[in-house]
């Protein structure tokens, strides 16, 4: 089924201007970038974005990592677009990321690990309300 995921090539990945990089394995995976902009996030708009990890230790590192620097915010389209860019990701540690994976290929950390991906369609949903409006986007 088509659906769309959220997002977000991350500070550490900017900063090496990984940008394109990043983007050539999406697009290789079969995923289409629908929308796209490059934007400083305030701490209110991070603290928001990740507010579901509020209570865990790493919040206050993970919002000043987040806007440490530009990210860039993307809204993909294609068949399960959800897990198939969680896939594309690998896991949020890179020492345990699969090869080919965007983690394994570029991340730094466990904290600084290039992308972000939602992880359902209803999460999905709900972030890309946070960064893009539906003129932005153009499947
Ligand atoms: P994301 O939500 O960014 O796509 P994820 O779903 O793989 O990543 P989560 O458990 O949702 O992982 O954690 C959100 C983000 O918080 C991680 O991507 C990472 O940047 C940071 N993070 C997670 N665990 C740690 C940790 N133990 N130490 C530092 N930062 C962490
Ligand atoms: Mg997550």
């Amino acid at each position: 089924m088509t659906e769309r995921t959220f997002s977000i090539i991350k500070p550490d990945a900017t900063r090496r201007n990984l940008t394109g990089k990043v983007n050539a394995v999406i697009e290789d995976a079969g995923l289409r970038i629908v929308a796209q902009r490059r934007i400083h996030m305030s701490r209110a708009q991070a603290e928001k974005f990740y507010e579901v990890h509020a209570e865990r230790p790493f919040f206050g590192e993970l919002v000043d990592f987040m806007i440490s620097a530009p990210v860039v915010v993307q809204v993909l389209e294609g068949d399960n677009a959800v897990a198939r860019y969680r896939e594309v990701m690998g896991a949020t540690n890179p020492a345990q990321a699969a090869d080919g994976t965007i983690r394994k290929l570029f991340a730094e950390s466990v904290g600084e690990n290039s992308v972000h991906g939602s992880d359902s369609q209803e999460n999905a949903a709900l972030e890309i309300v946070q960064f893009f409006t539906d003129a932005d986007i153009v499947g």
